[in-house]
């Protein structure tokens, strides 16, 4: 199937690890030009080199920016207009869970995740809905978890944070389907990554090799399909839903979780 993505412009945040990154990969693979950013500029430089190797240094933009910051976002935005001229596709993806439960976290952790996790969404979304409105049809798929359908007690901000993104997600889709933009979600349960790569470099597993580790994680969790996901099968879904191939799709959530979502 072609999901008509070549000649489009795909920006990730968070597209400098992970299931960014991968996704970023599967864009390119598909023909499309892309802007990823991250914090990191170690990482993003690491990231751009495996990008623009295969595909070119011409379809790949990589810029340092903080999404929390709007002024940042801004800029990566201006640079992604001066490079491309165009963005057809927002993959707001940026972000981390944060640990802890109703008894361990302070207002102040409360309020930095729900900042986190509402304005990374939010600042990509108001600084590119120019360039998505001039490309229409566009699309923006928003990186969710299961835990806004699930909440976990040990994840408690972060569980309470992404229902409301989820909501969000929901109102954009309507508001912006006027303008021909489409609003979907993925909705991810544990998927190996940057972040499940750096918490088994510092110990977590307590002693336990990777693979050990992450049956442990499954089988506790009670994965269906008895594994964790790779990020190539998450970016695979978020691009199709950001692709043309997706066309009648908006206000959705697929959930890629190996089975893990208990309801109908
Ligand atoms: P990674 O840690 O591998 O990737 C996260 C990416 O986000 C990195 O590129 C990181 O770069 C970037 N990032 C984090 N914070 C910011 C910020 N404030 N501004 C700009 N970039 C930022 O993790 P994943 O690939 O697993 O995560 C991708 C998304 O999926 C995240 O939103 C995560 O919460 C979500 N998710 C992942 C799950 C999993 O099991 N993997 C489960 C549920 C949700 P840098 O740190 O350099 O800024």
């Amino acid at each position: 199937m072609d999901l008509g993505l070549s000649d489009k412009v795909a920006v990730v945040t968070g597209g400098s690890s992970g299931i960014g990154l991968a996704a970023a990969r599967i864009f390119l693979e598909e023909g499309a030009g892309v802007a990823i950013c991250g914090r990191s500029g170690d990482r993003l430089a690491a990231a751009e080199r495996s990008l623009a190797g295969p595909h070119g240094a011409d379809r790949v933009l990589s810029a340092a920016c903080d999404v929390l910051d709007p002024a940042q976002v801004a800029d990566f935005r201006d640079r992604v207009a001066e490079r491309f001229g165009r963005a057809d596709i927002l993959v707001a993806n940026a972000g981390q869970a944060r640990r802890g439960g109703i008894e361990d976290l302070g207002d102040d952790e409360w309020r930095a995740e729900l900042d986190l996790k509402f304005f990374s969404v939010l600042h990509p979304a108001r600084a590119f809905l120019p360039l998505l409105e001039s490309a229409a049809p566009s699309a923006i798929v928003c990186t969710n978890a299961l835990l806004a359908r699930r909440p976990e007690p040990w994840l408690a901000a972060t569980s309470a944070a992404r229902a409301g993104v989820l909501n969000l997600a929901k109102t954009m889709s309507r508001d912006f389907a006027p303008k021909g933009i489409r609003v979907n979600s993925i909705l991810i349960g544990l998927v190996d990554s940057g972040q499940w790569n750096r918490r088994f470099e510092q110990g977590e597993a307590g002693g336990k090799s990777k693979e050990e580790w992450f049956a442990e994680l499954a089988a506790e969790r009670g994965i269906p399909l008895g594994r964790l996901g790779e990020a190539d099968e998450a970016a695979r879904v978020m691009v199709f839903l950001a692709s043309p191939a997706a066309s009648y799709l908006t206000g959705e959530t697929i959930e890629i979780a190996g089975g893990q979502g208990h309801h109908v």
